[in-house]
This record gives C-alpha cells, structure tokens and sequence, in this order.
C-alpha cells in the first residue's frame, strides 16, 4: 500500500517529504538500534487497591538514541508497526522481558506478573505464539509470569482468528488485558467471545476523572459492567488522590500510575517496591 501510494501521488508538499524522510532516518536507525542494543526495558508497577501491593509489572521499551538522546515509543513504536520492524523488536522485547523474569527468580519481585505489550502486526504477520513458547522455554519461565496487552482495536481486526490466537495463549495459561479500553469502537457484545482476563481503562478517561463528570460517568460504567463480566481492571495514569478514592469507591482492582511510580529500570524497581510486593 506504501508503495503505491508513492506512485499515484507524485507531488509531496514540503512538509510530507520532510515528514518521510524522517521516518526512513527513524527506519533506518531503528535497525541500528536492534543491533547495537540501544532498546531497554523500563517496568511500571500495578497496585492492588485492596492490599496496595504490587501485584505486577508493565514492561515498557525505551529506546536511548546516542545522539538524540531519548525517543518515546509513541514516537517510534508507529513507524517499527508500519514499517515490520515491530516484528523483531516485539520478539526482542519478549525475550528480554522472559530474562528479566529468570534474574528476578532469586529476589523480591520473583511473583511478579510482566505484562508485555503486542502490536497487532505481530498477531497478524508472525508466528507469535512460537515466539512466545520459545521466549518461556529458554528461560523456564511458567505461563502464570506473563500477561499480554492487546489494544482494543487489534482485537476487531479480524475477530474470528484472533479470538483462536487468543485461545491458544490462553490454553498456555497466559493471562490478557485489554490495553486503551474504551478507544477502540468495539463491540461491546464481542468482549465475551474473547478469552480476556483484565481490561484497562484508557487513560484518557482518567486523567480528568475528578473534574469532568461524563468521563467520571465513562469511568464508572467500565466498572460497573467488568463486575458483571467478571473481568479485572487496570486503570492507567492515575496520578492524584481523587482519581485513586474515585476508583476505589467504584471497585476497581488495581491502578497503574505515576501516583505510585513511573516506570523503572530493573534496579530502581528492585529498590523501590522489593518490600512492598504480594507475597
Ligand atoms: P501504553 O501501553 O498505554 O502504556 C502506558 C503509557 O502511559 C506509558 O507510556 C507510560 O509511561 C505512561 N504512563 C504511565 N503512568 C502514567 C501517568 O500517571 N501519567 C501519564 N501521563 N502517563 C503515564 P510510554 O512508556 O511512553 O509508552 C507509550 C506507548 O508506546 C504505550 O502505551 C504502548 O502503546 C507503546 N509501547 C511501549 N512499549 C512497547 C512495547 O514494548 N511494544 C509495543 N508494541 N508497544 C509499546
Ligand atoms: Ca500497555
Ligand atoms: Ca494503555
Ligand atoms: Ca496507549
């Protein structure tokens, strides 16, 4: 589609070919970055509201440039998804995040869940559950260590195979989540044939939980319904006090925000919560 979409429209404006030449520099640099090892994992902590332990870890790639310094995923995962390098780098992240929890075994953090964030091109174009198989094996790693995040939009792709791909991790006892809830357009009346474990909600609709009532209303309803559908709930970007009494009062399970922490290279993690994790 890229490539007839450059034949059939031979004028860029300047700023379109400003725009794409810098994504093949991203392109190219992302490649580079694959093989000189510039990526990392950093882990974010999901609080239980009941107990406020952690309960599990969201691993989240950051990418130091050696000249550019930092690059945000949200700035470099779309151009690894539209260009296929998702597919490597995605494997890549599995991989380490399989070794993580292998060097976590002899510490505090050995029951943490990681949760691992796939794109839909690796759902859809590579042989991911063997990839997974293969990460775990490698590294003994048993299923009840590892969640995958799936955006909501990935899920109506195309519902009857992913609804087989997710059966088949499920089968291997992986746990899912639903990533973004609520930004997706899906129907509602689909979220039963998939074999989810966890929603969570978007944080658009918490960021301004404590002053908009429609999302407040938004927030609530996601509860509600998960109670009756017996689905847990994450919510994401909870960073003040209201949000937290809000979400607790509404009976969601846990949070994730900088309320509690950002996300942490290992040793920070380690540092930080190797007291306070669910035993
Ligand atoms: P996401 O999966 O929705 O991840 C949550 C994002 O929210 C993370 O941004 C996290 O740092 C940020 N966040 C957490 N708590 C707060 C808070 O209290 N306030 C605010 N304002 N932000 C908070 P990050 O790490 O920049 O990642 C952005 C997106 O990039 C992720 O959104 C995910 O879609 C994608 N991404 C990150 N790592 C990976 C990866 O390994 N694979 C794939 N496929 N995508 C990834
Ligand atoms: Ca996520
Ligand atoms: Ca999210
Ligand atoms: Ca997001």
């Amino acid at each position: 589609a890229k490539s007839a979409g450059r034949n059939t429209h031979k004028f860029y404006s300047d700023t379109m070919r400003i725009h794409s030449l810098h994504r093949l520099d991203i392109e190219n640099e992302l490649r580079e970055a694959m093989n000189t090892k510039q990526f990392q994992l950093y882990y974010q902590p999901k609080v239980d509201l009941k107990s406020w332990s952690v309960v599990g870890v969201e691993a989240l790639i950051r990418w130091k440039h050696p000249e550019r310094g930092w690059i945000s995923p949200s700035e470099f995962i779309p151009i690894a998804e539209e260009s296929g390098l998702i597919v490597p780098i995605g494997t890549w992240v599995l991989k380490e995040a399989c070794r993580q929890i292998k060097a976590w075994r002899n510490t505090a953090l050995r029951d943490l869940r990681v949760s691992v964030n796939i794109s839909s091109e690796q759902i859809y174009t590579d042989d991911l559950l063997l990839t997974v198989k293969d990460a775990m094996a490698s590294n003994t790693i048993g299923a009840e260590s590892l969640e995958l995040e799936i955006t909501e939009s990935l899920l109506m792709r195309d519902v009857d195979s992913t609804v087989q791909t997710l059966n088949e991790f499920k089968e291997l006892g992986l746990a899912i989540s639903i990533d973004d809830f609520g930004t997706g357009y899906s129907s509602l009346s689909y979220l039963t044939r998939f074999p989810i474990d966890t929603l969570k909600i978007d944080q658009s609709f918490v960021r301004d939980l404590h002053i908009d009532n429609d999302d407040a209303a938004i927030c609530a309803a996601i509860l509600a319904m998960a109670r009756k559908l017996n689905l847990n709930v994450v919510a994401e970007g909870v960073e003040i006090d209201e949000q937290l009494q809000f979400l607790r009062g509404h009976g969601c399970n846990q949070i994730q925000g900088y309320l509690f922490s950002k996300p942490l290279p290992p040793a920070e993690l380690l540092a930080l919560i190797g007291d306070n994790v669910r035993k």
